[in-house]
């Protein structure tokens, strides 16, 4: 090859590549810009998830899904999977595998939850346990858990951690997706056994409204912007915990105190009044119940006051068996402790 051809042969061969570079870059870089979210509906085929009665969790998980899912691609940036689309058994190990398969940036295993005495009602986020990962699922399940409480009034049960006794994290999901160095969380959306959630549950429809406001929360977090909505998140303040030194771990205790008062009672009109004092410095009090007949039954769980340590409460005895109060409170994780016994009169 003579000195011209060769510099020839070079020019060619600079533009191939300039060329191949600039067919290849703009892709390349849409793909490593995209932010990659994998939707897992919880449970499947023989796995029924939780049986209210006349459905199946695994049936309204898919539904919220799929819901959150064409919510979320509207958003530009973002590609989204589903780990099933349709009625199948998965085990947890592969929900996080598929998630690793397609290098996604957020895992959203999604649920509805039941608990096993029916008393509790909210919602609640399970995080992982350690690390950034950690700080991850907080920050994501404090935007979520706040606007269903904002939006719909759903009582928040928290951004918590459950580890099992090798410190490891307990959901299955969880843990083979920290195996895989994947953030994920568990999403329980509301119970679907108790009545203080039933309204957000008496259609259909409410399934997919769950599925739309997990991925608006989706895109506040990732601060994604939507040209076909006209949504924009990018200016958007998360809560960024500090990364914990050491794993984080359940509240095992039950609150330290839950105490009763009597401030009055009026046997005419059998109206008592009585303040409960109560704290749990772990978990913070969650809910609180009174018996008027020594514990036989119990009233239904009121709402304690966050950032409060006593509420004032009332009751109307229509007609007293004896005259005793009890109180009890639980805590974020369901502990629950139970008052001393007050005589009212
Ligand atoms: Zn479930």
């Amino acid at each position: 090859m003579c000195f011209k051809n060769r510099n020839k042969f070079r020019i060619i061969t600079t533009l191939i590549i300039l060329a191949c570079f600039l067919l290849v870059l703009p892709s390349k870089a849409q793909a490593e810009e995209d932010v990659v979210i994998v939707i897992d509906p919880g449970h499947g085929g023989t796995n029924l998830g939780a049986e209210p009665g006349n459905f199946y969790e695994k049936e309204i998980n898919l539904i919220t899904a799929k819901a959150m899912k064409e919510e979320l691609e509207t958003f530009d940036g973002v590609t989204v999977y589903l780990t099933r689309e349709d009625d199948r058994s998965l085990s947890l190990e592969e929900r996080a595998s598929f998630a690793a398969n397609v290098n996604a940036d957020f895992l959203f295993s999604l649920h509805y939850n039941m608990s096993q005495n029916h008393y509790f009602y909210g919602a609640e986020v399970w995080a992982q346990s350690a690390g950034t990962n950690y700080v991850s699922g907080y920050s994501f399940g404090t935007i979520l858990l706040s606007d269903f409480q904002n939006e719909f009034g759903i009582l928040s049960r928290g951004v918590k951690v459950k580890v099992n006794n090798r410190g490891r994290d307990y959901y299955g999901v969880l843990r083979a997706s920290t195996e895989l160095q994947i953030p994920a969380v568990i999403i329980e959306h509301c119970h679907l056994d108790h009545q203080a959630d039933a309204n957000y549950i008496s259609s259909a429809e409410m399934f997919q409204t769950f599925g739309k406001k997990d991925a608006i929360a989706v895109a506040k977090y990732f601060g994604l912007s939507s040209k076909v909505s006209g949504l924009q998140f990018k200016e958007f303040q998360k809560l960024v915990p500090k990364t914990p030194s050491t794993p984080k771990i359940q509240d095992h205790t039950p609150p330290e105190q839950c105490t009763v008062t009597l401030n009055s009672y009026d046997a005419s009109s059998g109206i008592l009044h009585a303040n409960v004092t109560a704290e749990d410095k772990d978990s913070g009090i969650l809910y609180y119940s009174y018996s008027l007949d020594q514990g036989a039954t119990w009233s239904g769980l009121g709402i304690w006051p966050s950032a409060s340590n006593h509420v004032s409460l009332k009751a109307e005895i229509k007609s007293p068996t004896a005259p005793y109060l009890l109180v009890r409170c639980f805590n974020g994780y369901d502990g629950m402790t139970t008052s001393q016994q007050i005589k009212y009169y």
